[in-house]
């Protein structure tokens, strides 16, 4: 039980891989909080952790809107008295669009949801967990490492991620909170299914590019972010850990 007695908030909470960190935190005996600016995917997250008898309290927020973010963090303190984790992982993909017919409004927004709010989240949360000592995962995404066609909004705030997440990681290092970032690979969400229904091409790369030869499911990435923010991780400060079934290894079978 890694998280007795500890308060742990998830964002991105309503579906994919923050719902599977959900359910994963409360196996592990914690309180979750999970927000989501989708109500109904929190509504469906709600009933999966009551059908588990988990503790689970949900809050409609967009984690790009700084005031919401701000009432959060409150929120949690009035209830729980105390932080101890964060999964702030909530993000969208932006579409596929080459970078010089990027719509510059959509551009914006992706950073604004993929890589402001990890900031804004960061500014709030961490002066809580201070007080008890914590750690917090971040979703980067491995398009942070390689060069995603299509991507460039997704593939400059996840490596924006990365950055934010080592800031974080030195500022807090001698005061109790560590700051990782989980970059997932190709993983089954519904934020890669309609892609993979509609384009043959994506849907062949999962069997083609990952070594592993399939897309992770939610729960094996969302493990990855678990132990991040546990005790077991105790010396993991900094990093970003790659969960992509060996897609960046950059080599080849014999
Ligand atoms: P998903 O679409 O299943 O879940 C994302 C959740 O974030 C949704 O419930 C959505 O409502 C929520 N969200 C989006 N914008 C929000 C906002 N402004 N405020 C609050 N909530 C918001 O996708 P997923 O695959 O589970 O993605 C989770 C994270 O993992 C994202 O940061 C994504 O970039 C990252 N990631 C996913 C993959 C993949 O292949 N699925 C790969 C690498 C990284």
């Amino acid at each position: 039980m890694l998280f007795n007695d500890k308060v742990i908030l998830v964002t991105g909470a309503g579906s994919g891989i923050g719902r599977a960190a959900a359910m994963h935190f409360a196996k592990e005996s914690g309180w979750v909080f999970g927000a989501d600016r989708n109500e109904t995917g929190l509504d469906e997250t709600a009933g999966m952790m009551s059908a588990s008898g988990y503790r689970f309290d949900r809050l409609k927020v967009d984690v790009s809107d700084e005031a919401a973010v701000a009432e959060l963090v409150r929120t949690i303190y009035d209830k729980a008295g105390r932080l101890d984790a964060a999964f702030n992982n909530a993000g969208i993909a932006g579409g596929n669009h080459w970078l010089e017919d990027y719509p510059s409004d959509l551009f914006a927004q992706v950073i604004s949801i993929n890589l402001f709010s990890i900031f804004l989240c960061m500014k709030y949360q961490i002066p809580l967990i201070r007080r008890n000592g914590g750690a917090i995962c971040n979703t980067a995404s491995v398009a942070a490492l390689t060069g995603p066609g299509g991507l460039s909004a997704y593939a400059a705030s996840k490596c924006g991620v990365h950055g934010l997440t080592r800031v974080a990681a030195m500022e807090n290092a001698s005061k109790g909170v560590r700051v990782n970032a989980l970059a997932p690979g190709l993983t089954d969400t519904p934020m890669v299914a309609a892609t993979r229904v509609e384009n043959v091409a994506f849907d062949n790369m999962a069997r083609t590019a990952v070594p592993m030869k399939r897309a992770a499911q939610p729960d094996e990435a969302a493990a990855a972010a678990v132990w991040l923010c546990s005790p077991a991780a105790s010396y993991v400060t900094g990093q970003m850990i790659i969960v992509d079934g060996g897609l960046t290894i950059g080599g080849f079978e014999p």
